[in-house]
């Protein structure tokens, strides 16, 4: 039986900051978005002090209301948080913008990390809103590496309103060329990574280079079909623990951030128990996924990323 939080333990990014491994993740589907504010609420009474969330979500303004609630009920302080969100393709030019849009939605005056959202470029229209052909985003002729560039312009210009820079959805041939053409390290790479997709390879490059992988749809996404996977069962079981702590600590255990999503108040509000997995019972997770791979997120514009399409129902 574990009685701790996994939610107080901290990892230090490459920049010397410590920050909690467990964020609150903020995607949902929009029907889904009245519910946001409710949720961080919960999650931050709940012991949560990570919450990571995006421009291109569209919940970074239900996420402000909550901020604004907990600030003045003296919940917490601006200071207490860990607040990510990202710069989507269509601002691959002018993450700047992107970044202020952020803030004012968020309604605060710094971010703890802004990552790129993914290594793409997409073209805007006439009024600077995504465009978008056949309901699909088209791709600009820009080279995404000017993103992070701009990115470590910006953070060297003002690292109070951006105190750390990351990236999503890299690759290793992506953090390759990253490393090599430019002098900033991410603090960390956001990607899917889960029991059936444990990105081994990646994870022990970016550890190598100081960067710390964050996982994405721990859970496997809307659904969490990954709470039924034999071996996550046996190991809740065994820990006396809910499925779903399993696969959170599964990251938190291992040195990485993790950031599942919830807009179940009841449930945010208990917090996070932590499981002590053995390094044999990490490995036996990994090797699940070695197994039996499966990726959720799989839009179509990750094809030129390199990604396979294993699960095309499932994307968003
Ligand atoms: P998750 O893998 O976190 O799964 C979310 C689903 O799990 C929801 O349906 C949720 O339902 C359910 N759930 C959560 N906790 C439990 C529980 N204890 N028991 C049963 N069901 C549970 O999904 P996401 O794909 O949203 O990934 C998480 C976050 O990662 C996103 O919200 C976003 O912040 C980030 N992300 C980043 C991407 C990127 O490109 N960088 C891409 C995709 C995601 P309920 O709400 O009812 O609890």
């Amino acid at each position: 039986m574990s009685t701790e939080s996994a939610l107080s333990i901290k990892l230090k990014l490459n920049n010397g900051i410590e920050a909690p491994a467990i964020a609150l993740g903020t995607y949902n589907p929009k029907e889904l978005h009245p519910k946001v504010k409710d949720a961080v609420k919960a999650a931050v009474k709940g012991g949560y002090r990570h919450i990571d969330t995006a421009w291109v979500y569209d919940t970074e303004t239900y996420i402000g209301e909550a901020l604004a609630e907990l600030f003045a009920e003296g919940v917490v302080k601006r200071e207490d948080l860990f607040i990510t969100t990202k710069v989507w393709p269509t601002h691959w030019n002018d993450p700047a913008k992107s970044i202020d849009e952020s803030l004012k939605r968020l309604g605060i005056d710094y971010l703890d990390l802004v990552l790129q959202h993914w290594p793409l470029t997409f073209k805007v229209d006439a009024d600077g809103k995504p465009l978008l052909k056949d309901g699909k985003y088209v791709a600009d002729d820009g080279d995404y590496l000017v993103t992070w560039k701009k990115l470590i312009e910006l953070q060297k210009k003002d690292s109070k309103k951006i105190r750390s820079i990351g990236v999503s959805n890299y690759t290793v041939p992506y953090l390759e060329r990253l490393l090599k053409e430019t002098d900033v390290v991410p603090v960390v790479n956001q990607v899917e990574l889960h029991p059936s997709l444990p990105q081994v390879e990646l994870v022990k490059f970016s550890k190598e280079h100081g960067i710390i992988t964050e996982a994405y749809s721990p859970l496997g996404s809307s659904g969490a079909p990954l709470l039924k996977l034999p071996i996550v069962k046996t190991l809740a079981k065994k820990y006396d623990v809910s499925p779903a702590e399993v696969l959170i600590n599964y990251h938190s255990q291992s040195g990485r951030f993790a950031a599942p999503r919830s807009v179940n108040a009841e449930r945010l509000a208990k917090g996070l128990k932590s499981v002590p997995l053995t390094a044999d019972e990490l490995k036996s997770l990994d090797q699940e996924g070695i197994d039996h791979p499966k990726r959720y997120i799989n839009p179509s514009f990750a094809r030129s990323v390199g990604y396979e399409h294993w699960n095309e129902e499932l994307v968003h």
